[in-house]
This record gives structure tokens, C-alpha cells and sequence, in this order.
């Protein structure tokens, strides 16, 4: 019996195959072309709210919020647990009407918010000094989890579930038979399987491309940063500071430290254009101003963040696809794949859930989410042409954090 291979071992590959792996007697192989966690994964913020824009985004979120409570409890004799201190989305009076309009949205499909005003923030967070006019978002089911605890955890919890990963196998393409992908090419030959998931983010689109099927998926750099260690524990919860330019979180790097985490974009650069299989993350390299620039920008924030300085970097790619919503789904013409790609800067939080949805859709079960809208087959060949043709840069990039 051939069962199931991921392709792909990041957040998302990991939790498809865990999810594969919970419910599924079939053998399920998940193939690496480098290591686990070589992606974007291990380079991210890890922030989670399911205060999203659209409603399979929130129902999907809601998803994703109860899986990381079970995923912590399961994995928690690996090392990972998921922090659930809240996530704070910030808006100034410019941009808070959009959101607003997105209120009765969470309010019928029954996900809990609170709106706080400047001085209510600063009750409840002695380290946050937003500005007077700041609206606060809270979501008290959000968080983060730390990525190089998570990622590792993971995949020891998948192989003693039976899944078994292969890492420096290169996918370098589709095996297909009578119309059906019914397997991968690798450097060994052709690996059979009932359904091929590919989970490869930022290689996606060359990826499909190679069959033939183009999706209209870009990438772009991004980077974020860790700052030496705290005295003592920062009262601060996740935080989704648009109006600052950036995330900002606590973080640890050990058990026992305290430290902040933070990030954000670089406005002017261009897309990443992803053409080779072979290409890895460690070649990006971020824009030097700004470490500097995030420090300045949130320290009036976080106060305590200006008596740091950096210590990690981390740099990688985040994919927006034309209408910036994910792709997840099967496409008519492949048979026997399910894709899932294109989390824009939430594929940390969409994990789970991606996970569970992409697992269901290959065991050809119905999806806990009706998953229309992110399906790949949403859009037409014109578009895409259209969208591939030209170049984007970040500023110009559907703007749509975690
Ligand atoms: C700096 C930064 C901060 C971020 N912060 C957040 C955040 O706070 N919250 C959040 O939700 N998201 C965040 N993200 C986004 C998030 O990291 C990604 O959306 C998510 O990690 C995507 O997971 P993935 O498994 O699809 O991709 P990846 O982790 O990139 O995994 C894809 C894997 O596929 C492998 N692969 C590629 N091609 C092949 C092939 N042909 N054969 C075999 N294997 C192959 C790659 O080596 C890679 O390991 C951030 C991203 C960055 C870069």
C-alpha cells in the first residue's frame, strides 16, 4: 500500500503528516530536501490570532487556536508548549475603520474580542506605553510559540506516531500515470503514493510550474530579531503593531530567559523570485538599517526594548498569493496532489489547521472548513499571467500580518 507523502518539512508538512499520521493507518512519508525546519518555520515570529479578514480565515483560525491548546498538551514531553498571552492587533484612528467594519463578522461567528483604548492597554501591560489615540485589539486565545521549540518537537512527535521523514531527499517532481499523480521523483526513482501533498511554500510556484500549472503566488523577504536577555519577565502580550511597523513579543531562546522578539518588513524591496529547487533561505540576507529602525520605531512601545541591543537574526520569505489569501485545495487537473501554500505572514498560525484540512482533503474526507475561497483553482489562467508578468514590491504587497 503506497499511502501518503508530504512534501516538504516545515510547520506545515509536519502538522499534515501529524494529522495524517493521528487518523490515517496508511504509511505516511514526508520528504525533506534539506532538513526539517529549513524553511521559513524555524525563522519565524510564531504570533497566532484569529482575528483575521475573511471568514474561512477566521473559522480556519479558530481551528488553529484549539489545535495549539491540544498540540502543547501533546507535545509538551518534547519540549514545546504554546504561550497563550493574547495577541494585541493595534490600530491608529486611519486604520481602525476598516477593521470596525469587520466586528459583526466575529461577532456572528461567535469568536470573543476586546477593544481597548491607550490607557486600558497600559493598565494591563505595565511595559506598554501605546499612544494616546492607539485602539487595541485583543484576542485572549492568541499568542505564540517559539519556532526551534515547536519545529524539533514536532517531528519527534511525528516519527513516534510512525511517520517516517526523510530529510536531503529532493522532490524534483510529480509522478503521474494515466492522468493521476501517483507518486514523486527523487534522486533514488519514483515513490509511489495514493496522494501527494505538497506543503513547499516559496518553492511552490516553480515547483508547479513544472507541471505545468502556474499559481500566482509571490515571496517576499522578511526578517526578525531577538534582543539580549531581560532582568526579569516583559508584561507585554503578542502584538500586531501595524502602526509602529512591526510585531513585537516576548521570547526566549533557553528555558529560562527573557528576552524580546521583533520584526517587520522592508517597504522598498522587491519580490524574491524562487525559480531554482534548489534554492535555500540561508542565501537572503536582510536590509542592515533595519535592526536599527525596528528598535527605533518600537521602543516608544515597548519602552524596556531600548536597553537591548540584537543578539539573532533570522531571515526568510513570506508568500502572498494575487488575492492574499492561501491556497489550499486540490486542482482539477492534478488529481491525487493537495496543495497548500501561500500563508502570507500567518503560516505559523494557519499550521494546524492547514495540517488538519490538508489531511482531511487527502483521505478524501469532507474539510472541518468549507475551504472554497483558498482554493487553487480560484484563479484564472489570465490573471495569473498577469500577476506573474509584473514585478511587486513589499509596500505594494496585500499588507496582512499573522
Ligand atoms: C521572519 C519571518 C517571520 C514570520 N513570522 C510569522 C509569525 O509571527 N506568525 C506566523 O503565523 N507566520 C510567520 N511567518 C510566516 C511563516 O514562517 C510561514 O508562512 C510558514 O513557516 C510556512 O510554513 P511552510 O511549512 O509552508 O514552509 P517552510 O517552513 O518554508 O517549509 C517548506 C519546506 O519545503 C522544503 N522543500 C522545498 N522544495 C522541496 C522539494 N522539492 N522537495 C522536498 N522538500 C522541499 C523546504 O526545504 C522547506 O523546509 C514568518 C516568516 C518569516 C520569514
Amino acid at each position: 500500500m503506497p499511502g501518503y507523502i508530504v512534501i516538504g518539512g516545515g510547520a506545515i508538512g509536519l502538522n499534515t503528516a501529524y494529522q495524517l499520521a493521528r487518523r490515517q493507518s496508511d504509511k505516511v512519508t514526508l520528504l525533506e530536501k534539506g532538513q526539517v525546519g529549513d524553511g521559513s518555520s524555524s525563522r519565524a515570529g510564531g504570533i497566532i490570532t484569529g482575528l483575521l479578514w475573511s471568514e474561512t480565515g477566521v473559522l480556519a483560525r479558530m481551528i488553529s487556536l484549539r489545535l495549539y491548546q491540544e498540540l502543547s498538551a501533546d507535545l509538551e514531553p518534547y519540549g514545546y508548549r504554546f504561550q497563550n498571552v493574547g495577541c494585541l492587533n493595534l490600530f491608529d484612528p486611519a486604520s481602525w475603520p476598516e477593521r470596525e467594519e469587520l466586528l459583526p463578522l466575529y461577532d456572528r461567528l461567535g469568536f470573543a474580542y476586546e477593544i481597548l483604548d491607550a490607557a486600558q492597554m497600559r493598565r494591563r501591560w505595565p511595559d506598554l506605553t501605546p499612544e494616546d489615540d492607539l485602539i487595541g485589539l485583543h484576542d485572549a486565545l492568541g499568542g505564540y510559540s517559539e519556532p526551534h521549540e515547536f519545529v524539533p518537537a514536532l517531528a519527534r512527535r511525528c516519527r513516534d506516531l510512525g511517520v517516517e521523514i526523510r530529510e536531503n531527499a529532493r522532490v524534483s517532481g510529480l509522478h503521474i500515470e494515466n492522468g493521476r499523480v501517483s507518486g514523486v521523483q527523487t534522486a533514488i526513482g519514483v515513490l509511489e503514493a495514493d496522494v501527494v501533498i505538497s506543503t513547499v511554500h516559496a518553492w511552490t510556484a516553480a515547483f508547479m510550474d513544472l507541471c505545468g500549472v502556474r499559481l500566482p503566488i509571490k515571496s517576499f523577504v522578511h526578517q526578525r530579531y531577538v534582543s539580549s536577555e531581560l532582568e526579569e519577565r516583559l508584561s507585554i502580550p503578542a502584538i500586531n503593531a501595524n502602526p509602529y511597523g512591526g510585531y513585537i513579543r516576548p521570547a526566549r531562546l533557553r528555558t529560562t530567559d527573557f528576552r524580546i522578539l521583533a520584526g517587520g518588513e522592508t517597504e522598498d524591496r522587491e519580490e524574491e523570485r524562487v525559480a531554482d529547487l534548489g534554492f535555500h533561505m540561508s542565501g537572503l540576507a536582510a536590509t542592515r538599517s533595519l535592526r536599527s529602525r525596528l528598535s527605533e520605531n518600537l521602543s516608544p512601545l515597548v519602552p524596556k526594548l531600548a536597553a537591548t541591543r540584537w543578539e539573532t537574526e533570522q531571515v526568510g520569505l513570506i508568500s502572498f498569493s494575487l488575492d492574499g489569501e492561501p491556497v489550499l485545495g486540490t486542482l482539477p487537473q492534478l488529481p491525487g496532489l493537495v496543495v497548500g501554500a501561500a500563508f502570507h505572514s500567518g503560516g505559523f498560525a494557519y499550521s494546524p489547521v492547514a495540517g488538519l484540512l490538508l489531511a482531511e482533503l487527502a483521505a478524501g474526507d469532507a474539510p472541518s472548513v468549507d475551504v472554497a475561497a483558498f482554493s487553487p483553482a480560484r484563479f484564472s489562467p489570465e490573471d495569473t499571467d498577469a500577476y506573474l508578468a509584473t514585478t511587486v514590491v513589499q509596500a505594494d504587497a496585500l499588507r496582512r500580518r499573522h
